[in-house]
């Protein structure tokens, strides 16, 4: 039997440490999406079965919201935008705020499409926000060669009757984050809409998305129930690796972990 300790770290790639020990001492230190539900798999890379967690994803959860929040503010700013506008509404035209919601939201679209026919570029994406009212405004961090304010302002105004509208320069990159962070971080709860962002076609660069690992999965299973029931109902006395922030595996003991983990890295090399 293995003398490892109850929890070791195993370095498996670049700057990833693994948790590893066994699952009555590590389970509840894993971090899981309190409403996710699993995916049960073979890895033929890893020669074992794999217990994945699908998370809920929705900007709500406690565990997937920041986690959204976080991730969407460095790809913003890895987008490399050089302007945050915000476009308002006149609550003094709509009914209602979802009315108001409703009539202009399209609107941000034609804005893109004026202003592209003007200037050669203009991508952007759009957080929808509401003020304490809760009527609609939309921020925009865009890329776009300098437009002039009184430009935006009188499209806008054309468009929808509003005539507030915020133009400001990002000075440094590095700001966006906590901007986006921060408009992000501001959603509450609003009624009438679950699309808070949305962003032009070629806003993101190509190739952005973080690539999956190869575990090469078969007999795939999803089943309702969260990771950890199932964990704790079928295994007690084995050993549990976090593989990745959603994969685990389950082993006998620590020396067959690292088996498993030997077999990925052949696979790596
Ligand atoms: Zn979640």
């Amino acid at each position: 039997m293995s003398e490892a300790p109850q929890h070791v770290k195993i370095q498996c790639e670049e700057r990833r440490s693994l948790l590893v020990g066994s699952i009555k001492c590590v389970l509840n230190k894993i971090d899981f999406c309190p409403h996710a539900t699993t995916l049960k798999a073979y890895s033929r890379v890893l020669q074992t079965e794999i217990i994945c967690q699908i998370k809920c994803k929705r900007w709500g959860c406690s565990h997937c919201g920041p986690r959204k929040v976080q991730s969407m503010a460095l790809r913003v700013k890895e987008a490399k935008p050089q302007r945050l506008i915000t476009l308002t509404v006149d609550p003094k035209l709509y009914e209602t705020p979802r009315i108001a919601y409703d009539k202009t939201r399209r609107k941000v679209t034609e804005l893109a499409a004026r202003l592209r026919r003007k200037y050669e570029s203009f991508e952007y994406i759009r957080i929808l926000e509401v003020t304490r009212a809760g009527w609609p405004h939309y921020h925009l961090v865009a890329r776009s060669p300098y437009i002039p304010h009184q430009i935006l302002k009188n499209i806008w105004a054309e468009i929808t009757g509003a005539i507030i509208v915020d133009v400001r320069a990002l000075k440094k990159t590095d700001h966006v984050y906590f901007y986006v962070l921060k408009y992000l971080a501001k959603q509450t709860y609003i009624p009438w809409t679950t699309r808070r962002i949305s962003w032009s076609r070629h806003f993101f660069p190509k190739h952005s998305e973080p690539k999956g690992m190869p575990l090469k999965l078969s007999d795939r299973e999803l089943c309702r129930e969260h990771p950890s029931e199932i964990i704790s109902l079928k295994w007690t006395n084995q050993v549990i690796v976090q593989f990745t922030r959603d994969v685990f595996i389950i082993a006998v003991d620590h020396e067959s972990a690292q088996m498993n983990l030997n077999a990925f890295q052949k696979e790596q090399l």
